[in-house]
């Protein structure tokens, strides 16, 4: 069986390619990318200036439609999540969240996720697939188009919703590059971050691609001990070795990376844990993100006070480190990553 390809698999050469083959001039690939990618259309029949022939040749070769909602919630902040329904029955998460004047978009990477961090919802089911070039696009264009609807355009991507971005690494790099082509997405790299819980091989190949994207590292554990104990994939790529790949990946690409670190009362925010993180920033510049927990009822956590999470922040100022605290939003719709696929 040949399965019908999505139009949204096509790079903007590859388009080109497919017009050229079927004796249509290049001039339409532009014209079918506008249609996709800036003008919110969700079918070929909507393409009004493509003659009859190539939209009946384009229904006949590819597929061309919106997602599935199975569900959207809407948070009294204003972000806004969606459970999407894929064709083989998967389901991905996209979460809009809004600013003043702008909207950023988290989007997911695979169905599930295979490295079952000890604080996240998305790894409780374990892994099915990677998401298609298309389904990673897909959320992203419905994202841009319900942004319009209230006047606060899709400015900035963030790749952390279900999934490790970094081991879908070819379908991710394709989508990127959509994403930021002028004629498809055209939003710029220094707004699209990449998260990844620090598989080190591919942090070294995100470094060659010469894209000035932004790369954020789960961090979440203060030393080798701690971050075995939350993130199982310390063991394969342990502490040390990452923060070696992170400072070889500031040196390479001459940017900056952001730290993520989650806030879990009694565990990731002690005097021990300033210390620690002390001596692995020594040198380096970034950011740091802290975030506190976000309950997830299958882990036996705790959020540490208000008082605790800016304490931890002024002691990690102290000495150099600029962390901001990233407060939860959409707490009421189940914000934490991962979790609104599994309630289901
Ligand atoms: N796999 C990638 C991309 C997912 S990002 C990565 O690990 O970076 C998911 C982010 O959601 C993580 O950095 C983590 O900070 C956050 N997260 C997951 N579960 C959380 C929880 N219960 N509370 C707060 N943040 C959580």
């Amino acid at each position: 069986m040949t399965t019908i390809k999505d139009i949204r698999e096509l790079s903007y050469p590859e388009l080109v390619d497919y017009c050229l083959s079927i004796n249509e001039p290049d001039y339409r690939a532009t014209q079918i990318f506008e249609w996709i990618y800036q003008k919110s259309t969700s079918s070929f029949d909507e393409m009004r200036n493509l003659s009859e022939t190539l939209k009946n040749q384009l229904n006949k070769d590819f597929v061309f439609k919106p997602l599935d909602i199975e569900k959207k919630e809407v948070s009294e902040d204003g972000t806004t999540k969606f459970l999407f329904n894929l064709d083989d029955g998967q389901r991905v998460e996209t979460v809009l969240i809004p600013a003043k004047t702008r909207t950023t978009v988290c989007v997911s990477t695979q169905a599930g996720c295979k490295f079952g961090c000890k604080f996240c919802a998305s790894g409780i089911g374990g892994w099915t697939r990677n998401l298609a070039t298309a389904e990673i696009l897909a959320q992203i264009l419905h994202v841009k188009e319900e942004s319009l609807k209230h006047k606060k355009p899709l400015s900035h991507v963030v790749f952390m919703g279900v999934g490790e971005p970094l081991d879908n690494f070819d379908y991710l790099m394709k989508a990127i590059r959509m994403i930021n082509n002028k004629k498809a997405l055209n939003i710029g790299a220094r707004r699209i971050t990449v998260s990844t819980c620090g598989v080190i091989p591919k942090i070294h190949d995100l470094g060659k691609q010469g894209l000035q994207i932004e790369l954020a590292i789960s961090l979440h554990g203060f030393d080798n001990d701690s971050r075995n104990v939350l993130m199982p994939v310390n063991k394969k790529y342990p502490f040390n070795e990452l923060m070696k790949a992170c400072r070889e990946y500031i040196k390479s690409t001459k940017r900056q990376i952001t730290f993520e670190y989650i806030l879990i009362k009694d565990v990731t925010c002690s005097n021990e844990a300033v210390q620690s993180l002390k001596k692995a920033f020594q040198g380096m510049i970034c950011k740091m993100n802290l975030i506190p927990y976000n309950p997830v009822k299958e882990f036996d956590h705790q959020t540490p006070t208000r008082q605790e999470i800016y304490q931890f922040k002024d002691q990690l100022e102290k000495f150099g480190v600029h962390a901001t605290v990233r407060m939860p939003r959409g707490r009421d719709i189940s914000g934490a990553c991962g979790q609104l696929r599994l309630r289901q």
